[in-house]
C-alpha cells in the first residue's frame, strides 16, 4: 500500500456521505429512475454553474462528443479537426460519425493542441474542431473562435478533464459551440458511475442532442429522428447536484498543490513541468511532469510508495484502433509527451503537506537516478 494514494475516488463519498446519503434517499422516494426532479434540478445547477442556456444529461462523455457531431450533420466526407496527444475518446467520437480524423500535433510547453498548426489543417472538407482541455488545462479560445468564424466551423469542446476552467474569465462550456463533459468516477466532477453531459447556448443544438440521446422523441412514443438511448441517471444527477456544492474548493486545492509542486520541483535536472498558457486558469485534472528517463523516475518513486501513472502512455495514432490509418504519421512532440509522461499524485484527497513530501521524494527520486 503506497503511502498517497495516486486518486480517491471515495473520498467524495466518505466527506460529504450524510448528503449523498440523503440524495440517495430522495431519488428512491420518488419512484423516478429515468429522468424527473433530480436530473431537471442538477442540468439547471450545472447550467447556471457554467454559465451556459442549456445541460442535457448523457450517458457518459464519449456520446456527449459524438452526439452534437451527429446533431450537425457531421459524417462521411467530413473532416474533424482534433488534438493527436488527447485522451482516445475524442479520435473515437469523430470515427463514430464517420468523419475523417484530423490529428493536429501539441503545443509542447502545453501539451495541449498548437494552435499554429490548427490553422494549417483546415481544408474546404473541415467542418468541426475539437480542442480538448487536456489535463484541466484551458485551450486559449479567442484565436479558434475566428479561425471557426472566418470557416464556419463548429467548435466542440471536450471538457472531459476541465469542469471549471477558465480562459479570459469565461468557463470551459462557453468558449465554442457546445462543450461535452464527462462524469466518469475519477474526473475533476465525477459520479458513483458513468455520467456525461452537453453544455450549450444553442436552442437548436441543444434540443436535437436531447431527442438523439432520448430514441429521437421529444413527447413518448413520438420518434422524429434515428435517436439512441444515451442519458444520464437521476441517482447519479442527485449525487452530482450535491458535489458540485464542492467542486470549487476541490479545485482551490487542486491548485495550491500545483503551486506546490511548480514551486518545489522548478529548476530540477532534467524534469520539465507543465506551462500553463496565457490568461487561462486551469483545474489541474491532472500534473503531468516530463523526464528521458521517465520508467527509471517511476520506479524510483514506487520505492518511495509515490503512485504515479501515465496519461498517456500509446499516442493514438500508434494505437491498435488506429494505426492501420494513421500510424504513418509523424506527431513528434506527441510522441516526445507519451514516451517521457509521468502523472504525480493529484486531487482533493491529499493534503497541502501530503503534496510537500511528495514533491520531496521527487526531488530524492530524480537524485538517485
Ligand atoms: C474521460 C474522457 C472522455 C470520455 O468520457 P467517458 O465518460 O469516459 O466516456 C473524453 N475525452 C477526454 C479528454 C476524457 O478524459
Amino acid at each position: 500500500m503506497a503511502l498517497f494514494s495516486f486518486l480517491d475516488v471515495g473520498f467524495t463519498y466518505r466527506s460529504l456521505q450524510a448528503e449523498m446519503d440523503a440524495a440517495y434517499r430522495a431519488v428512491m422516494d420518488s419512484g423516478y429512475f429515468i429522468g424527473g426532479k433530480a436530473l431537471d434540478q442538477f442540468e439547471a445547477d450545472y447550467a447556471e454553474w457554467c454559465g451556459a442556456r442549456h445541460c442535457i444529461g448523457l450517458g457518459n462523455g464519449l456520446e456527449a462528443l459524438v452526439l452534437p457531431l451527429r446533431a450537425k450533420g457531421i459524417g462521411p466526407g467530413d473532416e474533424v479537426i482534433v488534438p493527436a496527444n488527447t485522451f482516445i475518446a475524442t479520435w473515437l467520437a469523430v470515427a463514430q460519425t464517420g468523419a475523417t480524423v484530423v490529428p493536429v500535433d501539441a503545443d509542447p510547453a502545453t501539451m495541449n493542441i498548437d494552435l499554429d498548426l490548427v490553422e494549417k489543417a483546415v481544408t474546404p472538407r473541415t467542418k468541426a474542431i475539437i480542442p480538448v482541455h487536456l489535463y484541466g488545462a484551458p485551450v486559449p479560445s479567442a484565436r479558434l473562435r475566428a479561425l471557426a468564424e472566418a470557416h464556419g466551423l463548429f467548435i466542440l469542446e471536450d471538457a472531459a478533464q476541465a469542469h471549471g476552467g477558465m480562459d479570459e474569465n469565461r468557463k470551459v462550456g462557453t468558449l465554442g459551440h457546445a462543450a461535452a463533459f464527462s462524469f466518469y468516477p475519477g474526473k475533476n466532477l465525477g459520479a458513483f458511475g458513468d455520467g456525461g453531459a452537453l453544455v450549450t447556448d444553442d436552442d437548436d443544438l441543444a434540443k436535437a442532442v436531447r431527442m438523439l440521446g432520448n430514441y429521437g422523441s421529444q413527447v413518448k412514443y413520438y420518434h422524429e429522428l434515428q435517436g439512441g438511448n444515451s442519458r444520464l441517471d437521476p441517482l447519479q444527477a442527485a449525487f452530482l447536484s450535491v458535489k458540485l456544492k464542492h467542486l470549487d474548493a476541490w479545485t482551490e486545492r487542486r491548485r495550491e498543490i500545483a503551486s506546490v509542486y511548480d514551486r518545489a520541483l522548478s529548476g530540477l535536472a532534467d524534469l520539465r513541468l507543465p506551462e500553463v498558457a496565457a490568461g487561462t486558469q486551469p483545474v489541474w485534472h491532472l500534473y503531468v511532469v516530463r523526464h528521458p528517463k521517465r520508467e527509471a523516475l517511476q520506479a524510483a518513486l514506487a520505492a518511495l510508495e509515490v503512485p504515479t501513472a501515465l496519461h498517456y502512455p500509446v499516442p493514438n495514432h500508434q494505437s491498435g484502433a488506429f494505426k492501420s490509418e494513421y500510424g504513418h504519421l509523424s506527431m513528434p512532440v506527441t510522441e516526445e509527451i507519451c514516451s517521457t509522461c509521468l502523472s504525480l499524485p493529484m486531487g482533493p484527497h491529499l493534503s497541502i503537506a501530503d503534496g510537500e513530501e511528495i514533491a520531496a521524494r521527487v526531488g530524492q527520486a530524480l537524485r538517485s537516478l
